[in-house]
């Protein structure tokens, strides 16, 4: 069964439908006018059952989300002489979908686009929000656009082919989804651990369509993140930091920086100690870390480098209990 989450978005909707199939992409593009990006591992997995379109085919991976991509993914939709009327449809995970994004809202002035999500992560974080973009230099996401795809499908069966580590980056984000916001999904996901990790259809299902509600929600009341929308950084002060000094997966990243944040709710007297030792059970029942072995004056520079400027105060997304979380404007002097 599909079912479906509108969101609006300042320039239309956007409908996120889980458990929709690929081989029903057809269904919601114009057929003659549509160009597929994807990436190379997706195209070798799952090529054979896309629809017959043209296809402009990336490499894999976060190295790639760069202008130099956006340039030859524009060289190639001159060369397919795309106009105002084509449709881009992405296929892939996270960077498939923030590169496809990012041309369809920047070519011709933009035109139309959708994406089918491929990765847990991106079907519970980066293709609801509309945010669309690239790096550049060792600056994450730092050129890009808001702007929301048409449609987002969220195939459940291509979840099956996902390196493991893949699929926990997933997990992390949905892990903190509940615990910012609902303690009945963090409930679930204690009684269900099991059977989320290997990818129970119905289980999982729930998983992507909470979050995806959750992080809709949220953005729905505060589309250019101006407030409520910072809850969403829970665990990524801390976890953007780890991820760049240490090199390691965004989820195993933002689950350690959940742990750090939690700790700091409880030293601010904000979380109560079960409460963090409850949070810190969860993230080892996905098998997520808790605990990294990071060098504090990196990590800290890393932050410093993060918030793309240089004064000394940042928004700090705290715990104040589980399914609730408050921000607070902090010092970096008082992170460690
Ligand atoms: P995200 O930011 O969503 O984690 P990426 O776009 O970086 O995603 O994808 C992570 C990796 O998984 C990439 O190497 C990508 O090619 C690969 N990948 C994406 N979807 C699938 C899938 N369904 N099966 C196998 N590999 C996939
Ligand atoms: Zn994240």
């Amino acid at each position: 069964m599909v079912k479906t989450i509108k969101i609006k978005g300042g320039d239309g909707d956007s409908v996120v439908m889980i458990g929709e199939s690929l081989l029903n992409l057809g269904r919601y593009v114009p057929v003659e006018k549509t160009v597929i990006i994807t990436d190379k591992n997706v195209w070798n997995c799952y090529g054979k059952d896309f629809p017959p379109y043209r296809v402009i085919k990336i490499e894999p991976g976060e190295k790639g989300k760069t202008l130099d991509t956006v340039r030859e993914i524009y060289e190639r939709l001159l060369e397919f002489e795309v106009d105002r009327s084509s449709f881009i449809a992405g296929i892939g995970g996270g960077v498939v979908c923030d590169i496809a994004g990012f041309a369809a809202s920047t070519f011709l002035r933009g035109i139309r686009f959708g994406f089918v999500s491929t990765t847990l992560l991106s079907q519970v974080d980066a293709s609801v929000g509309g945010k669309n973009g690239v790096n550049l230099d060792e600056y994450k996401n730092i050129v890009g656009v808001f702007n929301q795809p048409e449609f987002v499908i969220c195939d459940l069966s291509l979840l099956s082919t996902l390196p493991e580590r893949e699929l926990l980056n997933g997990f992390a984000e949905i892990i903190k989804h509940a615990a910012i916001c609902d303690t009945e999904l963090f409930v679930f996901l204690e009684d269900n651990h099991k059977k989320a990790l290997s990818l129970d259809r119905n289980v999982i299902g729930k998983l992507i369509y909470d979050s995806v509600k959750i992080k809709s929600g949220i953005v729905s009341r505060d589309e250019k993140e101006k407030g409520e929308r910072r809850k969403l950084n829970f665990g990524h002060t801390f976890g953007h930091a780890f991820e760049k000094s240490m090199g390691i997966p965004h989820g195993e990243a933002i689950s350690a920086g959940m742990i750090k944040a939690s700790r700091l709710s409880v030293k601010k007297g904000l979380l109560k100690e079960e409460e963090f030792e409850r949070l810190k059970r969860l993230i080892e029942l996905f098998c997520l870390p808790v605990e990294l072995p990071y060098d504090l004056v990196k990590v800290i520079d890393a932050i410093k480098k993060d918030k793309k400027r240089d004064n000394l105060s940042l928004h700090f997304v705290f715990l104040s209990g589980i399914g609730s979380a408050v921000i607070k404007e902090i010092l970096i002097s008082e992170l460690d």
